[in-house]
């Protein structure tokens, strides 16, 4: 037997890299421009500790593209590289310089915003330019370095004249690529990726209109002047403490996050947390019955303050998907193409508190202005109630607030229910029966009349109400919810009998058989009621398990 080492020589590794290591071609821009960026973090974290001797100013990040040459370049102010450096970090594939960096500077710097930590981002601009050149000086030394290599592990090394701080990245995108020289495809992706990445980034200039003069004659033509196109906001409010925040800017930043939603949120919920995990956050219940973006605007996922992706599916539980806004946390786990995430146990902590801080939230505004909160319960049923089936640990929670409103608009918690029913509606063995219509129109005139007996009937028309009844009675004890047109209404027991009919019983009998002869006896039973009785002389119910065993066939199972 003999072992051995196996060796990966970087020749044969370089071409998977460049081929399958990301399966989006576009998101090179994002992994040049986070490297900028922390390129700039990193010189401020050196200046705030007092080790670069440097004057930080107001650094940007600039992207530029030259048509003619075919080139993109990505130039930032940041820490710049030595010749030595470009060797070890660049040359060294898989080896990362901000990984090195956080190790270094771990007391200090586990709060400096700094992205990288695979080593391998800076190798994308491979999948779009067959060459790529850096020209870069490093904030301690004279001589800028040159490095130019064409997409194989050749490359060349050489002193450079720039003469000003950091680094120029310069793409020469290749013939299959020359969407990534287009400025509406550029501006997409800055959009998308970057729009609220620290460190400003300046695509072009654009045109700004000036106020006018006080003394400016009337009919004077509005004066332009050409200003930097920021195309990012480096504070978006999430990065804020809740204390800093108004209402509104809340609502601006919703859209600044959606600019295409005009429905404004019904409220937030800003999630800040640093132990166990580090999560920042900003969530928004939006109006869900008038929501026209609802597949587009979703809950977008940062990871300092760089955009990752908007499936949070596995991070956010299910039921809180409906929601907007965004997370940020460098804390989930993801592989190194970032777009899919691995199931483990950070995730679950965090799905966990995000259902803890909504459920804490909805109890607060419940608490603080219940008739709000009730005039809100439409929008946001569906999604309590969805939680509820799905999450034991918010159904728990959600008794405190969730609502059951009754065919007359009246708001009950579950307790306040069973309080006002206790003594009317309960059948002989003490069980409490709680009447439900699904749908106010189909069963006016049951409703009419249990509500003459002087029953509360609630109005539970969403399209979860069946599966939620099911598991209400399943965890509370000695409850039934019976449906206002069925057969079990009889079995309550009733504060008094006042329903003398007009007709004989003679009559009545014959009035029933009747009619029987018209509706299947075997599925419906007939009763006849006071027949003064405005809402319904004449009552036809199904019985519950019938009409229940019918549901759970067309639903698919249930609950
Ligand atoms: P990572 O960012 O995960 O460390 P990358 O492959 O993106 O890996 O970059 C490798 C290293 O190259 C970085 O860690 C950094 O040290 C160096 N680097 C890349 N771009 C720049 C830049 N614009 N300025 C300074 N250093 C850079
Ligand atoms: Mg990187």
């Amino acid at each position: 037997m003999s072992t051995g080492k196996i060796n990966v020589s970087v020749e044969n590794i370089f071409p998977l890299i460049k081929k399958f290591l990301y399966s989006d071609h576009e998101i090179f821009l994002r992994e040049l421009i986070s490297n900028a960026t922390d390129a700039t973090l990193k010189l401020k974290h050196l200046t705030n500790i007092g080790e670069a001797d440097v004057t930080y100013g107001n650094p940007q990040i600039e992207v530029k593209v030259n048509k003619e040459n075919n080139t993109l370049h990505i130039i930032d102010q940041g820490i710049g590289m030595s010749k030595e450096e470009v060797e070890k970090y660049i040359n060294q594939v898989a080896f990362s310089g901000a990984e090195e960096f956080l190790e270094k500077y771990k007391d200090t710097a586990k709060d400096s915003g700094i992205i990288g930590h695979f080593g391998l981002g800076f190798y994308s601009a491979f999948m779009v330019a067959d060459k790529v050149e850096i020209i870069t000086k490093s904030y301690k030394e004279e001589t800028a370095a040159h490095w130019i290599c064409e997409g194989t592990t050749d490359f060349s090394l050489t002193d450079a004249d720039k003469t000003d701080r950091g680094t120029e990245i310069i793409l020469h995108i290749n013939e299959e690529n020359k969407e990534f020289l287009e400025e509406h495809r550029l501006t997409e992706l800055l959009v998308k990726y970057n729009k609220f990445m620290p460190v400003p980034i300046k695509f072009g200039t654009k045109e700004k209109t000036l106020p006018k003069a006080e003394d400016a004659p009337e009919d004077e033509a509005p004066k332009t002047v050409s200003v930097d196109n920021i195309i990012n906001n480096p504070t978006p409010a999430w990065t804020k403490q809740p204390n800093d925040l108004e209402e509104e800017d809340y609502k601006n930043f919703y859209r600044e996050l959606y600019p295409m939603q005009f429905e404004e949120p019904l409220f937030h919920i800003h999630l800040n947390v640093d132990y166990p995990f580090n999560l920042t956050g900003i969530l928004y219940f939006p109006k869900l019955s008038n929501d026209m973006n609802m597949q587009k605007d979703k809950i977008q996922l940062y990871q300092n303050q760089v955009f990752v992706t908007d499936n949070v599916e596995g991070i956010v539980p299910e039921f809180l998907t409906m929601l907007k806004g965004v997370i940020d946390s460098p804390d989930i786990p993801l592989n190194v193409s970032r777009s899919y995430l691995q199931a483990d146990g950070a995730v679950k902590k965090i799905s966990s508190y995000i259902t803890r801080k909504v459920a804490d939230k909805l109890k607060s505004l419940f608490n603080n202005n219940r008739e709000d909160f009730e005039q809100k319960w439409n929008d946001i049923k569906v999604v309590i109630e969805y939680g509820m089936l799905t999450e034991d640990k918010f159904f728990d929670k959600a008794q405190k607030f969730a609502l059951y409103p009754t065919v007359d608009n009246t708001y009950h918690t579950f307790e306040e229910l069973e309080e006002k029913i206790k003594e009317n509606q309960t059948d002989k063995d003490g069980k409490l029966i709680i009447l439900y219509a699904a749908n106010q129109e189909q069963q006016h005139s049951y409703i009419e009349t249990a509500k003459g007996k002087g029953y509360e009937v609630l109005l539970l028309d969403s399209p979860i109400a069946a599966h939620l009844i099911q598991k209400l009675e399943t965890s509370k004890e000695n409850i039934s919810f019976v449906r206002v047109d069925s057969d079990h209404i009889d079995n309550l027991i009733k504060k008094e009998e006042n329903t003398t009919s007009k007709l004989s019983e003679e009559e009545q009998e014959k009035l029933k058989t009747e009619i029987e002869t018209v509706v299947p006896k075997e599925k419906y039973s007939v009763q006849l009621e006071a027949l003064d009785s405005d809402a319904a002389p004449l009552i036809i119910t199904q019985p519950e398990f019938m009409r229940r065993m019918k549901e759970m066939q067309q639903t698919g199972g249930g609950g």
